[in-house]
């Protein structure tokens, strides 16, 4: 349709401490209420795109000295985090960053911080319902395993009410069960609270198994793009990508 995109990344390019160029004229689209993959081999840039769209980069001396990114109808690079949670951009961070010595209930208020609405016991207990286990949980997050610590960090990310969630391989670490039902969440979280998902992945197939599109990054830039099926049936994408199956 001709319905502007929510998340518009247009020819950007990323530097970290003033000389190391990592991206270079990269582009993609995130269409509203859809789950996009953005693919790639380990360093290809995939984590850099999303610390450049939720303003993280900062933090790490990065900046994009090209190129803009525009959510919502409005320009959003180089602005601050926070801003950018209270725009309505949560991050899944890569490695979870829960609080390991805050038991789990607390670490998902601590998602609310930004919110100032009556609502938030409410949306706590509604995050919950996706994630029966944790309510179990009454001790220390640290103690949870790999794949609870990971919906963790997907309830937390949730508790801020975002229209966008970036998630930065939400595979990493886990058994092939616990990859196929954390991606199981994702797509119900898509469907039954319209939230949009760009989620970064080295598994390609979970990944392509609940996107819609993907784009395929190598050495900093979007070298192919399309539907998940049309993706999953090119040649390329089979060798380098699923496995050669
Ligand atoms: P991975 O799956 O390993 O996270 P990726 O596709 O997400 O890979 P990035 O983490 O974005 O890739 O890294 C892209 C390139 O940028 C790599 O060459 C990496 O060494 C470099 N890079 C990442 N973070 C920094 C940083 N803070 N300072 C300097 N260079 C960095």
């Amino acid at each position: 349709s001709a319905e502007a995109p929510l998340l518009a990344v247009r020819n950007i390019e990323v530097v970290y401490d003033e000389v190391i160029l990592v991206l270079r004229g990269l582009s993609l689209q995130v269409p509203r209420g859809a789950v996009v993959a953005l693919l790639g081999a380990n360093g290809a840039g995939k984590s850099t795109t999303l610390k450049a769209i939720s303003g993280l980069l900062k933090t790490e001396n990065g900046s994009v000295t090209r190129g803009e990114i525009v959510f919502d109808g409005a320009r959003i690079d180089g602005t601050d985090p926070e801003r950018i949670v209270r725009r309505g951009i949560s991050q899944v961070m890569e490695g979870r960053k829960i609080i390991a010595d805050m038991t789990p209930l607390e670490n998902l208020r601590l998602g609310a911080y930004i919110r100032r609405d009556g609502e938030v016991q409410d949306d706590l207990e509604r995050v919950l319902t996706y994630f029966p286990r944790l309510k179990e949980r009454t001790g220390l997050a640290g103690y949870l395993s790999g794949g609870e610590q990971q919906m963790l960090a997907i309830g937390r990310a949730l508790m801020a009410r975002p229209e966008l969630i970036l998630m930065d391989e939400p595979s990493m670490g886990l058994s092939p069960l616990l990859v196929q039902e954390v991606f199981g969440i994702v797509r119900q979280i898509n469907r039954d609270l319209g939230v949009t998902i760009l989620l970064v992945e080295q598994n390609a197939r979970a990944a392509l198994s609940v996107a819609s599109f993907g784009y395929i990054m190598e050495q900093g830039k979007v070298v192919l793009d399309g539907t998940a099926d049309a993706l999953r049936d090119n040649e390329d994408v089979k060798e380098f990508y699923l496995g050669g199956s």
